[in-house]
């Protein structure tokens, strides 16, 4: 099945790369007709306060159906629509439905924020902050209510025009949270010519609290972001351990299977009216 034959090519399984290459090519194909044919599917994970212990926010992630069942990773197929160039048009796609997404909540008075996550390809677009703006004034959302999620990779690719556009979209209204913070290796100096509302710590720092040096980097960066003026959202938080642990050293927001998972949007929307109601009853 496609998403087992999908998931070897991670484990460099594949004995040569003719048959790897010919694999991507493959995938790529399926994908393309698959966005096509609408099968698609964002879900969306909240996050948490961890001083109100409020769904502040929820991240769209992309789901690709296999078919039978199950989902074929974007760790796999997010870098081959980069690669190929489709994530342009199903990042716009990924937008369009965090916009509508945010009407549907406003419909419920429920005032949380969608981030969205965007690649390099993206910003290589010559009116990318145009298309984003007009995206959210048709769909009517506060831009406020958006936010982009960007790597060290976007930052790093082309920093000047990076620091433009997001300037532009800030002035706008959107957040911009740096995603992966850590993993990147870039140059620290760009976070003061970033207008950024965030940084995401990653989770490959929350998985080692308490008891190893990747606790050691999460407090560096909630550090760090306090002292840049920035909220702190860490990631992949898995035990009650890690959240307290990570409220204790300042830590704002917190998004992980211990609180809830990526979930289709119904659920997401279950979820919440839920959560609201325990918190007000
Ligand atoms: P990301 O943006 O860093 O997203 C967070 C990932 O961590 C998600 O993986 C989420 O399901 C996972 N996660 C959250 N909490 C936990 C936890 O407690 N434990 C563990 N083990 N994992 C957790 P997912 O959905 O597989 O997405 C992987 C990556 O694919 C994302 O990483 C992002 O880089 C990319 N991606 C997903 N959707 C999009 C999209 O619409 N556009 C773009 N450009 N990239 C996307
Ligand atoms: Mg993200
Ligand atoms: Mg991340
Ligand atoms: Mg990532």
């Amino acid at each position: 099945n496609q998403a087992k034959q999908a998931n070897k090519i991670l484990d460099w399984y594949t004995p040569d790369l003719e048959e790897k290459m010919a694999w991507r090519l493959g995938l790529i194909r399926q994908l393309r007709q698959d966005f096509e044919l609408h099968k698609l599917e964002v879900w969306y994970q909240p996050q948490f306060s961890l001083e109100t212990n409020r769904v502040i926010g929820c991240e769209a992630l992309l789901r690709w159906p296999s078919g039978n069942g199950d989902y074929i990773s974007p760790g796999i197929f997010v870098p081959l629509a980069e690669d190929s160039g489709l994530i342009v048009e199903i990042g716009q796609w990924v937008l369009e439905q965090a916009c509508k997404l945010q009407q549907q909540l406003s419909t419920q008075n429920i005032d949380i924020s969608v981030a969205v996550n965007v690649s390099v390809p993206q910003f290589k677009v010559s009116n990318y902050a145009e298309q984003v703006k007009n995206t959210i004034l048709s769909h009517q959302v506060a831009p406020e209510k958006i936010e982009l999620e960007v790597t060290e990779s976007v930052v790093m690719d082309e920093i000047k025009t990076v620091i433009e556009t997001l300037g532009e979209l800030k002035s706008f209204g959107v957040e911009v949270a740096i995603d992966d913070f850590g993993t990147g290796f870039s140059s620290l100096s760009y976070l003061q010519q970033l207008p950024l509302a965030r940084l995401k710590i990653d989770r490959a720092f929350v998985k080692g609290i308490p008891d190893s040096d990747s606790g050691a980097i999460a407090e560096l960066v909630i550090s760090l972001g306090r002292h840049l003026g920035l909220k702190t959202i860490a990631e992949g938080v898995e035990t009650q351990e890690q959240a307290q642990v990570l409220k204790k050293l300042g830590c704002d927001e917190v998004q992980g299977f211990l609180l809830a998972k990526p979930m289709p949007k119904n659920e997401l929307l279950e979820f919440l009216g839920a959560a609201n109601n325990t918190e007000r009853g």
